[in-house]
């Protein structure tokens, strides 16, 4: 499997359950309620795994003052303690800057409570919503969209009732997102419930699940879970990878095992500064992703969320990144980049420009390809008084033409 090649330079690897958790039996380990309350959520506990340096410790603990922490074992045996950039450290460990930026950019970068009708379901598109039925997660991400609600009351049946009902009453919403907060989190009958209720409406034709689980917490996905989901097909579920480091052999196998209960996985990763911001980072992700039999999806320029000012990279980083695969690696690893615009637009997606220009009375499409090489296509004529045009005109010669297979 292709990684880095700074992961692959030891033979002994830097991270791993037998560097930080020798102790613990393979048992509780694979059990993943042994993961989820053996979460690490306090700076002292912290500090038995990580040394914090003294001058930190002050605003790393401020910190939680606004915004929660919980990384579970497996989770932080990803981490390479001796990089203090450790990507994987990035993504879940407070630093310095996110108290210092804790008031830059928003609460709600979305605006979802302003696009939501009921408390919890936000309708922005014409066809599909958006429901946040829990605010648990086993890990909190540093970049979270959704940090406001971490510290919030969990969700009352009552609200989910309401969520439910709202959909139930508009005929136009085909596609229902279910997300969080993590569902997966959730025990078992208690989103079977929710699935149960939500299948049970007539106009509802998909059902989708956000989940950062196989990355984070995979000893989630069990058989009795599969089972459950596969009763409500079509179910799809969009999972959260960021680094190929987190493609584990456990994280391969909770992919496989939903794959083989009829679940397509995509993928949704949010572009991180110092995390997966380069193109070979992002290049073996994806790679990753397609060999797990997920499909890259969606990536996110950073929501400007309070405190992620330094997780930020800039548009044009996205751009590159895309740039550098888009013809230059399979078609199926490359990830739409989009911008969840602020204030609530909606995603908004960006990229290269491939079309250079477009002269509409002549119907001539300038193109550059991956390469950089120009090229130009014709359209079609739908008048015969134009005359008949010789076999190339309007084509660059070196023009391949149709063939879409
Ligand atoms: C992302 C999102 C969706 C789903 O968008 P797709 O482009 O269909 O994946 C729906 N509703 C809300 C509020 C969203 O943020
Ligand atoms: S798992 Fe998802 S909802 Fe939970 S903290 Fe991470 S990004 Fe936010």
């Amino acid at each position: 499997m292709e990684q880095t090649s700074a992961e692959t330079s030891s033979i002994v690897p830097q991270w791993g359950k037998h560097r930080y958790f020798p102790e613990v039996s393979e048992r509780d380990w694979n059990d993943w309620r042994w993961q989820f309350k053996n979460h690490i959520t306090t700076i002292e506990e912290l500090s038995r795994y990580l040394r914090i340096p003294s001058e930190e410790w002050e605003l790393r603990k401020r910190v939680l003052n606004d915004f929660k922490m919980a990384i579970t074992p497996y989770y932080f045996s990803l981490i390479n303690i001796d990089d203090p950039d450790d990507p994987i450290l990035r993504e879940i460990i407070p630093l310095p800057e996110e108290y210092v930026y804790r008031n830059v950019g928003f609460e709600d970068p979305l605006g979802e409570e302003d696009h939501s009708p009921v408390p919890g379901l936000t309708h922005r598109y014409p066809d599909r919503v958006l429901m946040v039925v829990s605010n648990v997660c086993s890990n909190y991400c540093r970049f979270c969209t959704r940090k406001r609600i971490m510290c919030e009351q969990t969700r009352s049946e009552a609200e989910i009732d309401r969520m439910i009902d709202y959909v139930a009453a508009h005929p136009e919403v085909r596609d229902v997102i279910v997300s969080g907060g993590d569902p997966l989190l959730m025990p078992t009958a208690r989103l079977e419930r929710i699935l149960g209720r939500i299948r049970a409406i007539r106009h509802v034709e998909i059902i989708r699940i956000g989940t950062r689980a196989p990355a984070v917490i995979p000893q989630r996905i069990d058989q009795k879970l599969c089972s459950m989901l596969s009763k409500f097909h079509p179910i799809w579920i969009n999972v959260h990878f960021e680094h190929p480091r987190e493609c584990t052999p456990e994280a391969e196998r909770a992919c496989d095992m939903l794959s083989r209960a009829g679940i397509p996985l995509n993928n949704q990763s949010v572009l991180l500064a110092g995390v997966n911001d380069d193109p070979a980072t992002m290049k073996a992700l994806v790679h990753r992703l397609l060999c797990m039999r997920v499909r890259p999806y969606y990536l996110y320029q950073c929501d400007p969320v309070h405190g992620t000012e330094h997780l930020r990279a800039p548009v044009s980083r996205g751009i590159e990144i895309i740039e550098s695969l888009r013809g230059h690696t399979s078609g199926l690893a490359v990830p739409t980049l989009v911008i969840d615009a602020p204030g609530g637009g909606g995603k908004i997606p960006i990229g290269p420009q491939y079309m250079l220009a477009y002269d509409r009375e002549e119907g001539i499409t300038t193109l550059r390809n991956y390469r950089g090489e120009t090229y130009t296509y014709r359209d079609g004529r739908r008048n015969v008084d134009s005359g008949a045009p010789s076999p190339n005109d309007g084509f660059s010669s070196v023009c391949g033409g149709g063939g879409h297979n």
